[in-house]
């Protein structure tokens, strides 16, 4: 941004404030979004323009390749904190995991070299989180072109995303106890798509003795 569009989006912003008094007066006494979601840093994908979210509406994470890791106190408290947070303190309904097309972080994880080494600071090991995914693809698919693997990657890695929520027991206590809903989801640019689909695997039931 030049300093001219700063300018322009503080003029867009106090357009917003003013033309909607009441939703920013019950914004100020606190949110109560009904809605989790994980989506990529790329700038072409964000949910509140994809599917409109207004102010107090969503929570958001974004990170690369919206991916969610499993549950780790150590490596992902970042995810881990906004999961708790979200579900425990905010209680939120849904979570919605959402995938989209020509991912950065997809071809990235699909471009990994077999032999583990590794050219990045950080990005190849974010990205390893969806290496579930990539395996699946490539036993499924292993005769496709390379662009058409990433695609089926960038969905697979969402039901990852959502079986790695699982790992998380305040988001299982939800499920069982019906307050929360998951859902994938796979926003397509290129044609112009958006497509959701419910948790593929159903929880078993605790055994009693
Ligand atoms: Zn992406």
């Amino acid at each position: 941004m030049t300093n001219k569009s700063y300018e322009e989006a503080i003029v867009s912003l106090q357009n917003l404030l003013s033309k909607n008094p009441e939703l920013f007066d019950k914004l100020k006494k606190g949110q109560e979004p009904k809605f989790l979601v994980f989506a990529c840093s790329d700038s072409r994908v964000s949910p509140s323009i994809v599917l409109n979210f207004q102010p107090g509406e969503a929570f958001m994470v974004r990170n690369i390749a919206n991916m969610v890791p499993p549950y780790d106190k150590l490596r992902y408290s970042g995810t881990g904190a906004a999961i708790e947070y979200a579900v425990l303190h905010l209680k939120v309904e849904n979570i919605l995991v959402i995938g989209h097309s020509t991912c950065g972080g997809i071809k990235a994880l699909m471009s990994l070299p077999q032999d583990g080494s590794e050219s990045t600071e950080f990005i190849e090991n974010w990205v390893k989180i969806g290496l579930p995914a990539k395996a699946k693809v490539l036993a499924e698919h292993p005769n496709i072109s390379f662009e058409e693997q990433c695609k089926y990657c960038e969905k697979e890695a969402v039901n990852v995303s959502l079986a790695n929520l699982l790992t998380y027991p305040f988001v299982r206590d939800g499920l069982v106890n019906k307050t929360l809903a998951l859902k994938g989801g796979y926003y397509d640019f290129i044609k112009g798509e958006f497509k959701l689909w419910g948790l593929h695997f159903g929880l078993s039931h605790p055994c009693s003795i």
